[in-house]
């Protein structure tokens, strides 16, 4: 290889590991933002579950990470009235909105519409001997709770979500 061709060479793999590092910036920035004082700070996404066992409360890891499920009326949230945003507990993406919130009477906070539907994953869940559709966040997959058919309109649907899962942040007026 002549020297300029090396020098090209170089310059194009600089550039090229640069962009992909600006490109994953963007899109930890439009998901991970965790609200502090109004201002939006980057978090590094923990990949491995010893470090989500780090980032987690023992009781946010077991319902995130190991599908588990909070008691009915033990969570923050099943009965609180904040007008706001919901965000992931483990991410910081935007799941649910106050306006979509209602009492299923259930004993965990319900929403009839997540507040993008690209923020959730929906995926059969055939544990247990039934048939539910589990809820996951899209950007970190934690698991946030399910999806049943028996919600109020407009959409007919009931999102049942764990309060563990979710981390409520007041609407700014
Ligand atoms: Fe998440």
């Amino acid at each position: 290889m002549k020297p300029i061709h090396t020098i090209l060479f170089i310059l194009i793999i600089g550039f090229c590991a640069s962009k992909a590092e600006a490109e994953e910036g963007a899109s930890q920035a439009a998901f991970c933002g965790a609200e502090q004082g109004g201002a939006v700070t980057v978090e590094k996404m923990p990949k491995s579950e010893e470090e989500w066992k780090k980032a987690l409360t023992p009781e946010e890891y077991h319902v995130m990470r190991e599908r588990g499920t909070e008691q009915a009326f033990t969570g923050g949230y099943h009965d609180f009235k904040g007008k706001g945003l919901y965000r992931c507990a483990a991410c910081g993406a935007e799941l649910f909105s106050s306006d979509t919130k209602f009492d299923s009477g259930t004993g965990w906070p319900s929403f009839w519409a997540p507040a993008d539907k690209k923020n959730v994953i929906l995926k059969e869940d055939p544990s247990h001997g039934m048939r539910r559709t589990e809820v996951l966040c899209a950007h970190c997959g934690a698991h946030l709770g399910h999806l049943f058919e028996d919600g109020p309109m407009p959409t007919g649907q009931r999102y049942c979500i764990n309060s563990v899962s979710l981390k409520f942040s007041e609407k700014k007026k």
